[in-house]
């Protein structure tokens, strides 16, 4: 059986408080797991719960994280991930160089002195930095995997992943807009099951955040209307958005395309029936 599961949510920045308590204030961060292993994508601020309940397991399941792209929020929670620091885990890395640029540089960087005080490749896990295929699909684990550029600046990566039964595919961070991507996009996402997508904004507040990278909630009804997705799952929650404003965005939401929900660590997904 394979499942989604949502560790991180939140977009741009983590937040905290009474008024974040259901939809979270853990940035992006998704499993997708079965008997096989684990595959992650972005390693935001929710991937140390993730790394919490792995690191109660005696054997760990091999692990491999993907990154939509490399901004903070997709990597804040990455030092704190437990099982960076078992001698026993098996961690692999893979980024795309046209997309992502020297991404194995960038983490190895970035969880390094003076931001951290072990360097990632000396916390204990066997390591290693694989390349997506240049063409073709990724075989791992069982599943299919695809991706796809999408716009946002400085680049990002949308996945899908075929399996069991249903498919998905997940645009975490992307403004509609550019006919160039959103006609890519639209073929490689065609059909998808389950459609996990950007929906920082509200219509109301896009203008003023034009060219920031994402879209709102209306830009990712149309998307799945366009890809005929049986599900939409909004995500990155703008910092600002509480419970009760995404509640709201939701409902609007809901409004033209019933089957949406918004998404929130804890949340799992059935993708073998
Ligand atoms: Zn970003």
């Amino acid at each position: 059986m394979a499942r989604l599961t949502v560790y991180g949510a939140r977009g741009s920045f983590p937040v905290f408080g009474d008024a974040y308590r259901r939809y979270g204030g853990q940035t992006s961060c998704f499993a997708v797991e079965n008997d096989q292993g684990i595959l992650v994508i972005d390693a935001g601020t929710g991937i140390r719960d993730l790394g919490q309940q792995l690191n109660e397991l005696k054997v760990l399941p091999p692990i491999t994280i993907l990154f939509t792209h490399l901004h903070l929020d997709h990597l804040l929670g990455l030092a704190a991930f437990k099982p960076l620091l078992r001698r026993d885990a098996k961690i692999t890395f893979m980024g795309d160089a046209k997309v992502h640029g020297d991404w194995p540089r960038v983490l190895q960087g970035l969880i390094s002195a003076p931001y951290w005080p072990v360097d990632l490749i000396h916390m204990g896990a066997e390591l290693s930095f694989t390349p997506l295929p240049a063409k073709g699909p990724l075989a791992l684990y069982g599943h299919e995997i695809r991706s796809c550029p999408i716009s946002h600046p400085q680049g990002c990566l949308g996945y899908r992943i075929e399996s069991g039964k249903r498919s998905l595919v997940i645009a975490t961070d992307y403004e509609i807009g550019e006919e160039m991507f959103d006609r890519g996009f639209a073929a490689f996402a065609k059909g998808a099951d389950i459609l996990v997508h950007d929906a920082q904004y509200t219509p109301d507040d896009y203008g003023a955040h034009k060219g920031w990278g994402h879209c709102t909630w209306q830009h990712a009804v149309e998307t799945a209307e366009r890809v005929g997705s049986k599900e939409l799952i909004l995500t990155s929650h703008d910092p600002v958005r509480t419970d009760e404003a995404v509640d709201r965005l939701l409902a609007a939401a809901r409004a033209r395309f019933p089957k949406s929900a918004a998404a929130t660590p804890g949340m799992t997904l059935d993708l073998s029936q």
